[in-house]
C-alpha cells in the first residue's frame, strides 16, 4: 500500500489510477482532484503540510 500525500489515504500502487511522478518517486492518489493537488504544490504535501519554514520565494 501506498499513501496520498494529499488526504492520507491508503492506495493500492497496483490498481491506482492516479499516479504522479515527483524528483524521481512515484506517488500515487486516491482521486483525480489529491493528483491535481499535489502537482500544483508537491512540496507542500510532502513536508507534512503547513511548516512555513519556506523562504525561498522572491
Ligand atoms: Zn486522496
Amino acid at each position: 500500500m501506498a499513501v496520498d500525500p494529499v488526504c492520507g489515504m491508503d492506495v493500492d500502487e497496483k490498481t491506482a489510477q492516479w499516479k504522479s511522478e515527483y524528483k524521481g518517486k512515484t506517488y500515487y492518489f486516491c482521486a483525480p482532484g489529491c493528483k491535481a493537488s499535489f502537482e500544483k504544490d508537491p512540496e507542500k504535501y510532502l513536508h507534512g503540510g503547513d511548516h512555513h519554514e519556506h523562504h525561498g520565494h522572491h
